[in-house]
């Protein structure tokens, strides 16, 4: 029996993480994930590409359940004593690494903040299962663009894809005095935006010759790539809509989007 649920391709996300606090501190940017996690259609599974899992090769975790890892140091307590105890999704994750040339699979991966932190306020009950997939150091980003674009079959599975990163991360500028954005994270954030609204996927793999203002905004690029994950996987002529437009601490952008019917607004 085909159900619609079978044939509409699930939404695709790509969220800007920012600090790990989101996790546990109430503000708009953690409102917006709540909001947006009643919003969408329930998810057979969750497919996780997170920032803070880069690896040599492309790795999915088999973790069932996947352990919660605290990525992090500094923070407090109940941040270091939250849990997301969701269950793992060994079969679609299996099916996943096979679709990828050269794909493996892990063992050992949970899930990081970069996932975890996002998925607690969007997901709060931890019953869909959750798994990861790894970035590939060695990947230049238009290779990323399209290894992304072999996992689109995973959508019309039910299985949301949660691209986690942010697109403007420089942790060395971060300013706590005057948390405005600077000038070049503001031109870089919009000439991203624009790109985004243009469909302009070779101009956002080739962001570094965007200049000055991609460099101070992209100064490693494990934040940046899993937009052009979430990008990939966009359908022609599919909605986009914008959200949690902002910034964080002068030299992180927040700017996120979904991709397909749901709206966080
Ligand atoms: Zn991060």
């Amino acid at each position: 029996m085909t159900t619609k649920a079978s044939t509409d391709p699930m939404p695709v996300l790509f969220v800007g993480h920012g600090s790990p606090m989101n996790a546990i501190e109430p503000n708009g940017y953690r409102q917006t994930w709540e909001r947006l996690g009643r919003a969408l259609p329930r998810p057979s599974a969750i497919l996780c590409i997170s920032a803070h899992w880069q690896t040599r090769g492309t790795l999915v975790t088999l973790a069932d359940p996947p352990r919660t890892i605290h990525d992090f140091g500094g923070f407090p307590r109940a941040l270091h004593e939250m849990r997301y105890p969701a269950p793992g999704a060994p079969e679609l994750a299996r099916l996943a690494a096979s679709a990828i040339p050269g794909g493996g699979t892990d063992t050992a991966w949970g899930l990081d903040h970069g996932a975890w932190c996002v998925l607690a306020p969007m997901f709060p009950a931890a019953d869909v299962p959750v798994f990861q997939l790894s970035l590939d150091a060695a990947l230049s980003p238009r290779q990323h663009f399209e290894l992304a674009q072999r996992l689109s079959f995973l959508r019309r599975q039910g299985v949301l894809i949660l691209a986690s990163g942010n697109i403007v991360h420089n942790l060395g500028r971060l300013r706590f005095d005057d948390p405005s954005p600077f000038a070049w994270a503001l031109e870089f954030d919009e000439w991203v935006r624009a790109r985004i609204e243009s469909g302009d996927s070779a101009s956002l793999c080739g962001y570094v010759e965007a200049g000055p203002a991609a460099a101070m905004s992209v100064p490693t690029d494990e934040h940046y790539l899993p937009m052009l994950y979430a990008l990939a996987l966009r359908e022609p002529d599919e909605p986009l809509t914008f959200f949690n437009e902002g910034f964080d601490l002068g030299s992180v952008s927040m700017r996120s989007f979904v991709v397909g019917p749901a709206s966080a607004r």
